[in-house]
């Protein structure tokens, strides 16, 4: 006890037992106390919560409480203040009772004395003191046991003991979280232990624990553990070899730790660590780690390939020589400075022999830990061949701009040339067929070499981008060559003789009859030559020769040649006269007339058809020109030759058209004049009629039947395809199915589509060579029959009563196909009737089955015709008649079938001889 005021609180409402108990308390002398006395256990409360109270003596009645809750207030504040309880009764129970809820002492009131009450006063401070340091211990002791569960559950470690007696091992709860085991089972055998290792380390598992159990060593080992469940671990296992002994057992004691995710963690960091060694060693990009001063302090392999350095040659340099511009380096680092790294940066860097090499670098900055700039790490990337690849790219993509535009220029201007030409030697064609002085003859025929002069110009143009465009054809016909190189020979003799010099040709015995080739061709190519050697010579000779090189099975080899004695061709310019647009100086050749097309054009032609031209020449002696080619003998029977032009032509001659009517579309006054005069001269009994552009076209046709339009394409107002599309879509049969010809300037695929596209049925280049422009026309007036593919797709014609034509299904079934559109409508035209009659003449005669397979023949016709009810119609003559069925409603169903069909194969009829 100590020194201070001794405070007592006495709860009780009996005033003369506070009254006794006071006494009692004053006659304890060595004390010194206070006493608080109260009646009400509320009032009690509120003392003991607000007063240091060193005991409490409580009276089990009180007015505000009964004995349970009396009580339950014991052992509510029992921790703090030791209570002594005041009882008026012995009972023995209750006593237990106080003591269990926390009660020092039990007293009887009136039955103690003075010493008793001092010695229970002793005694319950002594008990209360020592309860609570034992309370204080335990609480103590429970947070010490948790904490370190919580410390094994963190630190994922158990503790087991090896009962050696019965060879069973006791794990704790982590210990059982970590094996995975069932929480209610905590023991197992140790074989059970070794179990969970792989075989091969089974053996030393059990040697561990057997130096263990002999007292040996303390092992401390990682093993690989697989839980019966198959989950796979990495334990940490310790065991102390020092023997506990148990009043019972002997044993001795470990530790296991899960170590799983450290060592995952470890694998990973030395898979890493190795993968980007790895990486850093075999990259082909450049990666460094240099100082901020400008050391090197890392590289891999392929730096040192990159800059042809050997590793100590790198770490002995400045990082700035490996710049092409030192400063450069200085740039880098102030962008990594300003935005902390750099990404891509496009730098010319140099190689230890001087050279440049375009690069890219990335790199950021390297850092100590404290945060202090070291250096700088990162990668370079040699794009030296990336960017030559782009400049490429870029030169490509340039040149086929320009060359996409000097395509359209050549076109451009062919057509501006060709427009006037056409009016030239239109002109002068019909000029020469008039009477003319011999003095006009002439000035005419010189019109006519200048004008044939420049459509060369502008063909060799054409010809040219074309070729460039890939889009020249070769035909093959059947001809003489030896009669084609004559007459070719022949049309040159005039200007060779002109310059007075010898013009010779020699052909070989040998040459072939007959060869298949592309004539025309074979002619441009000889005439570009010839020309050329006429050109360039003033005295001497100029020889043509051919002769046969190799006769194979199937073919020939033939070599032609062109030799003249001219000015000669210098030998360092000899392989540049094949080039477009090249002309040697005047100095050279003192004429400038030509393209400097012309050779390349004939190369090509040559070697496009799979032959060679080579030429030897000498400047003043002259030049030969050698052509190879070879020419089939005989026409394969898988390709057929095109019939030759003079043949054809020769078949042609004589065709008349008779009286027929076209209409020109054409807004050129000279052309409309050039066109009707050439058909003129061509046809005495045709009608001519003009329409200035498209629109006028149309009106035209809208009230008049014509034969044949002549529709130029470009045409102001509206132009040649807009007006046949409006002729094929708006104007009525008849007006709408005539053949239509369109009169082009340009030729190329793309146009002809256009052509045929916009419903047109064939085309003519301008200026047109009269021949060909009279072989389309008789073409298209007298075998029209046999197209019918303007016709509107679903073309359907009005009856005044009844069925009508309709073509939709045959235009839909023959999708295109024209011939085999008009062969079925011939096939309909001429079976028809005949079906029809049979229909009727088995009706009548009453034969049924007849009547039955002719109405199933007739049904697909039908179908084409488009007559959907008189389908209906054939198909109930069909089963009526294949049953015998209502046979009385036959004859009414034929009548009306024959009705219908009449009238649509009448109408099929007049549409073709429109056509
Ligand atoms: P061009 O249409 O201008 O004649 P070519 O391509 O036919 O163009 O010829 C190119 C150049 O080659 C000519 O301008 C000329 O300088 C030279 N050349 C061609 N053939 C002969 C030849 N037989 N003799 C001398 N020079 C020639």
């Amino acid at each position: 006890m100590n020194n201070d005021i001794f405070k007592i609180l006495l709860i009780d409402d009996i005033k003369i037992d506070v009254r006794i108990f006071e006494k009692l308390l004053d006659k304890i002398e060595d004390e010194q106390h206070e006493l608080l006395v109260t009646n009400t256990l509320e009032e009690g409360k509120k003392i003991l919560d607000d007063n240091s109270i060193n005991i409490v003596f409580l009276d089990l009645h009180l007015p505000d409480s009964s004995i349970e809750q009396t009580l339950d207030f014991v052992s509510e504040y029992e921790e703090k203040f030791p209570f002594i309880i005041l009882s008026s009764i012995h009972d023995k129970q209750q006593r237990i009772r106080a003591i269990q809820k926390g009660a020092q002492d039990y007293l009887v009131k009136n039955e103690f004395d003075k010493q008793l009450l001092s010695r229970v006063i002793n005694y319950s401070l002594e008990r209360h003191h020592l309860h609570k340091e034992l309370h204080t211990y335990a609480n103590e002791l429970r947070e010490k046991e948790q904490r370190l569960i919580e410390s094994q559950a963190i630190a994922q470690l158990g503790n087991w003991d090896l009962l050696l007696d019965n060879d069973t091992i006791e794990w704790s709860p982590e210990a059982r979280l970590i094996l995975e085991l069932n929480l209610e089972k905590n023991f197992t055998s140790l074989e059970w232990l070794v179990n969970l290792v792989k075989d091969e380390e089974k053996d030393n598992v059990w040697n561990i624990f057997r130096q263990a159990i002999e007292g040996s060593r303390d092992f401390n080992t990682d093993l690989k553990v697989m839980l019966p469940n198959g989950n796979r671990k990495y334990i940490n296992l310790r065991i102390r070899s020092t023997e506990v002994d148990d009043e019972k057992n002997k044993k001795i004691r470990g530790t296991i730790q899960d170590i799983t995710f450290r060592k995952e963690m470890e694998n990973a960091l030395m898979f890493s660590e190795e993968k980007y060694h790895r990486l850093f060693e075999e990259s082909t990009d450049a990666i460094f780690i240099t100082t901020d001063a400008g050391k090197f302090v890392d590289f891999n392999r392929a730096m040192l390939d990159l800059f042809g350095y050997s590793a100590e040659e790198l770490v002995n340099i400045h990082v700035s020589q490996l710049y092409f511009n030192p400063f450069e380096r200085e740039v880098i680092k102030k962008i990594i400075k300003e935005k902390g790294l750099i990404r891509e940066y496009e730098v010319a860097l140099r190689r230890i022999d001087g050279t440049k090499i375009e690069c890219v670098i990335s790199s950021t900055p390297w850092r100590s830990n404290d945060g202090k700039l070291r250096g700088y790490q990162g990668i370079i990337r040699d794009i030296t061949e990336r960017k030559r690849n782009e400049e490429l790219v870029r030169n490509k993509e340039i040149a086929e701009r320009s060359s996409r535009l000097k395509q359209r220029f050549l076109a451009n201007m062919s057509h501006e040339i060709r427009t006037p030409i056409t009016s030239i030697a239109g002109l002068t064609h019909l000029i020469l067929k008039t009477t003319l002085t011999p003095q006009q003859q002439e000035y005419v025929n010189g019109i006519r070499t200048s004008s044939e002069h420049l459509l060369a110009l502008v063909n060799d143009i054409l010809d040219y981008s074309k070729i460039e465009e890939g889009k020249v054809k070769f035909h093959l016909l059947e001809f003489n060559l030896r009669a084609h190189l004559t007459q070719l020979f022949k049309t040159m003799e005039y200007a060779a003789l002109n310059k007075n010099i010898q013009y010779l040709h020699e052909f070989d015995d040998n040459l072939p009859e007959n060869i298949v080739g592309d004539p025309i061709r074979l002619n441009q190519i000889i005439f570009n030559l010839l020309s050329n050697a006429i050109k360039f010579t003033d005295r001497g000779l100029v020889k043509l020769s051919a002769r046969l090189v190799e006769d194979a099975k199937n073919a020939v080899v033939i070599s032609i040649v062109v030799q003249d004695t001219g000015i000669g061709i210098p030998e360092n310019k000899l392989h540049t006269i094949f080039r477009s647009f090249t002309q040697l100086g005047k100095d050279v050749t003192k004429t400038a007339e030509g393209t400097g097309l012309g050779l390349a054009i004939t190369r090509q032609l040559i070697e496009l058809q799979g032959g060679t031209i080579n030429v030897k020449s000498k400047p003043d002696e002259g030049s030969t020109f050698e052509v190879m080619m070879m020419f089939k003998k005989q026409v394969d029977t898988t390709e057929k030759p095109e019939q030759s032009r003079e043949s054809e032509n020769n078949q042609l001659d004589s065709i008349d058209i008779g009286f027929k009517k076209i209409l020109i579309v054409e807004d050129k006054k000279l052309n409309q004049l050039v066109t009707t005069e050439m058909l003129k001269s061509r046809w005495k009994n045709i009608e001519t009629a003009i329409a200035d552009n498209g629109k006028e076209a149309v009106e035209i046709l809208r009230h008049k039947k014509f034969d044949l339009v002549l529709m130029d394409v470009q045409m102001p107002e509206m132009d040649g395809y807009e007006a046949t599309k409006a002729i094929r879509a708006d104007l009525k049969i008849p007006y709408s199915v005539m053949p239509i010809l369109a009169m082009t300037a340009y030729t190329t695929d793309n146009e002809t589509q256009q052509c045929l596209e916009a419903g047109m049925n064939d085309f003519v280049a301008k200026p047109f060579d009269p021949e060909q422009l009279y072989r389309k026309i008789i073409g298209l007036v007298l075998h029209t029959a046999s197209d019918h593919s303007y016709l509107a797709e679903s073309t359907s014609y009005n009856y005044n009563d009844g069925e009508h034509l309709n073509l939709a299904y045959l235009n839909q079934i023959t999708n295109g196909n024209a011939t085999l559109k008009s062969k079925i409508i011939q096939m309909l035209i001429e079976e028809t009737p005949e079906e029809l009659f049979q229909l009727k003449k088995f009706t009548r005669e009453k034969s049924w089955k007849r009547t039955r397979a002719i109405a199933h023949k007739m049904k697909s016709g039908i179908s084409y015709l488009g007559l959907a009810n008189t389908l209906n119609d054939i198909k109930l003559i069909e089963e009526y008649a294949g049953n015998e069925i209502r046979l009385d409603k036959i004859p009414a169903l034929v009548e009306k079938v024959d009705v219908a069909c009449t009238k649509a194969i009448n109408e099929l009829v007049r549409m073709k001889s429109v056509l």
